[in-house]
Parts: C-alpha cells; sequence; structure tokens
C-alpha cells in the first residue's frame, strides 16, 4: 500500500480508502460476514481509511462499520457525514453526532463531513452556526477533522472552500467526470489552499470498471494494458494527480478490494503513460457517446416509495450502452430485479418526483426510468 500525506492532517493515509456505501449484500441486507471479512483484510493489506455515512444502506453502514471495526479501530482513521439535508435546528446537529459516535461505537471520530453539500444546504448551516458547531466538537474531542463533501457547481466549490479552513474536502472525480462539478479545476484549487482532497467515485459508481467493450481492444492493446476491465486504468488515473490524498472506493465483493489493493500498489502521480493517456481519451470519448445516465449509484434518491431500485435501473441501462449487449443487461435486469426481491423494476414509478430533488447530478429520474422500462420490460 501506498500513503500520502495532507497539509493539516497529521497522519500519513493509504491512498485506497474503504468506502463502505456499497458492502456486499444477500437478500437486500449486509452480508455482514463476508462484508466484515473484506473489512479485516483491508486492514491487515494497509488500508487506513474508512468511509460510511448515516444513509448508505438504509441506515445500516453505521452500525455494521462500529461492529466491524471492533479490535481494529485504533488502526484506522475514521470518516463519516453529517447528513446535512436532514438539519433544521441547531439540535439537530447534536442528535446525529452523538448518535453516529453511539452507532460506530467509538469516542471519536476522525474525519467528520457536512454530507454533500450544494449552495442551499450550505446556506441553511451557516444559519445554524455550524462552524461553531463544529469546533465545539472537536474541541470536546469528539471528532478530530472537520471537512465537507460536495455536490453542486464549480462556483459553488471555491465559494464553500474560501469560507473556511477546512481539513480536507471530498469530491467526485473520474476520467469520465474530470470536469464535472469540482472536478480537477476544483482537486487543484482546494489543494492550492492547502485543503486536503479525498475522491469519490473513482470508477463513476462502477461504469469505468466494467469489461472493455471490443471498440476499445486495440486502444488497450497498444498502450499495453492487459487487464479485462479499466478499473486499473480509472484508479490509477485519478492517483496520476500529485493533489489527490487519497481515493474511496466502495467495494462490494472481496474480488474488487484484491484488485484495487493490487492497483494502489502502483498508484504514484504521474506515472501513466503517454499511451495510457491516449487510451483514457479513447475510453472517455466512447462511453461519453455511449452512456445514458450520468447515474453514479449513490443511492441517494432511494428509498423510493414504491421501491423502485433506481441505481440498479441505471446501472443496466448504462452497462447494456455501454457494452452494446443489451440480451445480458436486459436478463441481469430481470434477474436482479424479479419480484421484488431486492427492489422493483423501473415500470413500478408512479411518477411523484421526490427522488429528483435528491439526486445530487440532477438527472431526469422519471423519465430516464421510461427509457429504461422500454429497454428491459418490453418483450
Ligand atoms: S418518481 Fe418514481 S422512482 Fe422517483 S420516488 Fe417517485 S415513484 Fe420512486
Ligand atoms: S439517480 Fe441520482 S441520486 Fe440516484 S443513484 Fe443515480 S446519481 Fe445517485
Amino acid at each position: 500500500m501506498l500513503y500520502r500525506t495532507m497539509p493539516r492532517v497529521a497522519e500519513r493515509l493509504s491512498i485506497l480508502g474503504f468506502g463502505c456505501m456499497r458492502l456486499p449484500t444477500l437478500n437486500g441486507e449486509i452480508d455482514e460476514p463476508t462484508a466484515s471479512r473484506m473489512m479485516n483484510f483491508a486492514v491487515e493489506n494497509g488500508v487506513n481509511y474508512i468511509d460510511t455515512a448515516r444513509p448508505y444502506h438504509g441506515g445500516k453502514s453505521e452500525p455494521f462499520v462500529g461492529r466491524a471495526l471492533k479490535g481494529l479501530r485504533d488502526k484506522v482513521q475514521l470518516a463519516t457525514k453529517l447528513p446535512s439535508w436532514l438539519i433544521k435546528t441547531r439540535g439537530d446537529l447534536d442528535f446525529h453526532l452523538n448518535e453516529q459516535l453511539t452507532q460506530l461505537q467509538t469516542d471519536h471520530i476522525d474525519f467528520y463531513l457536512l454530507h454533500a453539500l450544494s449552495a442551499g444546504r450550505w446556506e441553511n448551516l451557516l444559519k445554524l452556526d455550524i462552524i461553531g458547531f463544529m469546533e465545539k466538537a472537536r474541541a470536546a474531542g469528539k471528532i478530530r477533522y472537520i471537512c465537507f463533501s460536495f455536490h453542486d457547481s464549480l462556483d459553488t466549490f471555491k465559494k464553500i472552500v474560501d469560507s473556511y479552513r477546512w481539513d480536507m474536502c471530498q469530491i467526485q472525480l473520474n476520467f469520465l467526470d474530470d470536469n464535472y462539478q469540482a472536478g480537477v479545476l476544483g482537486l487543484k484549487y482546494a489543494r492550492g489552499k492547502d485543503i486536503g482532497v479525498v475522491i469519490m467515485e473513482p470508477l463513476k459508481g462502477g461504469n469505468i470498471s466494467i469489461s472493455i467493450p471490443p471498440d476499445l481492444h486495440s486502444a488497450a492493446k497498444e498502450a499495453g494494458y492487459g487487464k479485462p476491465t479499466l478499473a486499473d486504468l480509472g484508479l490509477r488515473w485519478v492517483w496520476n494527480h500529485s493533489e489527490v490524498g487519497l481515493l474511496l472506493s466502495g467495494m462490494s465483493a472481496p474480488e474488487q478490494m484484491t484488485q484495487n489493493i493490487e492497483s494502489a500498489a502502483k498508484g504514484f502521480p504521474g506515472t501513466l503513460t503517454p499511451k495510457e493517456l491516449d487510451l483514457v481519451k479513447t475510453a472517455k470519448d466512447l462511453f461519453v457517446s455511449r452512456m445514458r445516465v450520468p447515474c453514479t449509484s449513490c443511492g441517494y434518491c432511494i428509498p423510493c416509495p414504491k421501491g423502485v431500485d433506481i441505481p440498479q435501473c441505471f446501472m443496466n441501462l448504462n452497462n447494456a450502452a455501454i457494452s452494446g449487449n443489451w440480451e445480458a443487461q436486459k436478463a441481469h435486469y430481470n434477474y436482479i430485479l424479479a419480484d421484488n426481491r431486492d427492489g422493483n423494476k423501473a415500470s413500478v414509478c408512479v411518477e411523484c418526483g421526490a427522488c429528483e430533488t435528491k439526486c445530487p447530478q440532477h438527472i431526469p429520474i422519471r423519465e430516464k426510468l421510461k427509457e429504461v422500462a422500454a429497454a428491459f420490460e418490453m418483450s
């Protein structure tokens, strides 16, 4: 494992962090034995940054992390987030932090982030003296580093960066989204102000880690790239930026963790070859031309009152569009979403619109679900 430092953070952090938002599941619940084994494996292999948040796995990620870190807590830096969209009063701030400490079974959270800030949420939090709250929590030893994660425009990002002496910020970045939200410009801006940067969605919710499509075979061969998927290239593209502190991967299976740990051994800045960079460009052009929905599978839009598994619907649509294998994705969609086993199909949507107000990517979810139903539910 390689480690990097951030200007205002004392610890050296593994360049691969374990994001606990897409843990392995069984029958819709966290597959706790497998997920716990992954936690142990990660720590044994040098991962020292664990990230969770209140909404992950319908509120079950934080309690899981609390249990899984028994005996490991002092080996890792623990990050979780204040659910900024749920905060109406000053009392809500204390409520969430105290409950998080209880569920995580710890007396302190190392990195405490204001979750998914946008202009409106930031304005609301400022009215509640959020910085005063965070500094008081730090003085009381409940949190150590004051941070935020972000989903809005670059201009808003710069305003938030400039409004406090943050220890770290977390942004979305991958080779498909290099110019989206904060993007590479935001990464450089924050680092230029001595704020450490953690990257989320490095593989765009798994869209980059599908098997290499036939159209890319010759470019991959030219670059000497022998992996079956683009995941390794996607992660190394992020680490190629010297301003990146670490990236979070929401690993859902032990094999993904093994592969990502292998990739992390090569995650030095500035080491992608010109041919690998050409491959990134070719892959990006191809993916962008094919993707139907810019969904990152973040899951903020769920639960849907009708149980529609929105991220799964869009994952299947994008994978089919990128790979060209519509039949396989149709079969997968109908298998995964059969009889509401893990969630409902797109056609169950009643167009209430509740999901769209929560989507950080501002996707017209109702309209896109109709495309999903047309692609996979018509015989
Ligand atoms: S618009 Fe459809 S998918 Fe979205 S929350 Fe309502 S029922 Fe669910
Ligand atoms: S539709 Fe939006 S909120 Fe839902 S998973 Fe995709 S990106 Fe996230």
